[in-house]
């Protein structure tokens, strides 16, 4: 396997809201945030396929699709970010202490001028804010669920899988996806934009889409947004025939790989550790009992049994070594 590009790609981006469509009849609303990391634009391309589809004429469409860009101004640079992780920042804390720095500065540029506050703030306070008032404007005209689909690639190249936080609404919305899908993973990350919605009332799921610069990508990420949409009940099932299609492209990505899977413990590493992963293990990847999966300065680490190596960890930054996991009969 090649290793995958390291470019940059800035995106023009004219605004924050990508597109959105809206049925003649009252129903769900379904919202795709793409590019939450700047560097993965894969997403914004999908959500385009998906807009356009869902507004021809031909569909009976019921509530509202709509699709805003992540960390807008990082995706003009081609940047992951500028000043920080923007999926990192979503626990209750640091959004309470994020509204109120902004009301801090907007009282202190009343009297110096607007343009005092905004350099008070770095470039991702001001996208979170303004994903923050975005995403409440669309749950404030909903009239139906609102659910929120999370669309991200990843550096390697890979499966595509979706990870959730275990309620059973959301069990249930990502179950229509023919993915590998990971229970356990996104509680194992704190301050994700996925889980913070969840708590403010949203269905969620986030997916891992393939490589960044991968065409196929696109591809996954389309059917993704395709069946979420159906499976949010924003078309009845039979009504568009693409979603056929876009599950059986999942279904081929997934390949021999278990459908649903949990992870049961995380291998943390620290600087000192004299961590390095075993080479050749996909971002999912099956392993018998005692294969060696990676070394450290204790010695051999290897598979307590059958099971499954998950994210293993092939670039110097990071404290997730992998993730060890099993196949499970359902989420
Ligand atoms: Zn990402």
């Amino acid at each position: 396997m090649s290793s995958p590009p390291s470019v940059r790609v800035p995106l023009a981006l004219e605004a924050r809201e990508i597109g959105c469509v809206a049925g003649r009849l009252p129903g769900p609303t379904l919202i795709a945030i793409a590019g939450i990391h700047g560097n993965e634009q894969a997403g914004i391309k999908s959500a385009r396929r998906v807009l356009k589809r869902l507004a021809c004429a031909d569909i009976d469409l019921r509530g509202e699709f709509v699709v805003f860009a992540g960390n807008v101004s990082a995706m003009r640079e081609g940047r992951r970010y500028l000043a920080r992780d923007l999926n990192r920042a979503w626990t209750d804390a640091k959004v309470a202490d994020l509204e109120a720095r902004a009301a801090r500065f907007e009282g202190v540029s009343a009297s110096l001028g607007r343009d005092q506050s905004v350099h008070a703030l770095d470039a991702e306070d001001r996208e979170q804010l303004e994903i923050l008032a975005a995403v409440r404007a669309v749950m404030a005209r909903a009239r139906g669920s609102v659910y929120l689909v999370d669309l991200h690639t990843t550096s390697a190249y890979g499966v595509p899988f979706a990870l959730f936080g275990d309620t059973a609404p959301q069990r249930a919305f990502v179950s229509a996806l023919p993915l590998p899908i990971i229970k356990g993973l996104e509680e194992q990350v704190e301050g994700v934009l996925s889980a913070y919605w969840t708590r403010r009332g949203c269905v969620t799921f986030a997916v891992e889409g393939g490589q960044h610069h991968d065409q196929g990508s696109v591809d996954n990420l389309e059917a993704v947004l395709l069946l979420a949409a159906q499976s949010a009940g924003l078309f009845a099932v039979g009504d568009v025939e693409d979603a056929v299609a876009a599950h059986a492209l999942l279904e081929g990505r997934r390949g021999s790989l278990p459908r649903f899977m949990e992870v049961v413990r995380r291998h943390a590493i620290a600087p000192g550790d004299g961590f390095t992963m075993e080479p050749g293990f996909r971002n999912l990847d099956h392993a018998h009992t005692g294969r060696l999966l990676a070394r450290d300065r204790t010695g051999d680490i290897r598979a307590p049994h059958d099971g499954l190596v998950m994210l293993p960890l092939y670039q110097p930054e990071g404290d997730d070594g992998f993730f060890w996991g099993r196949a499970v009969a359902s989420v």
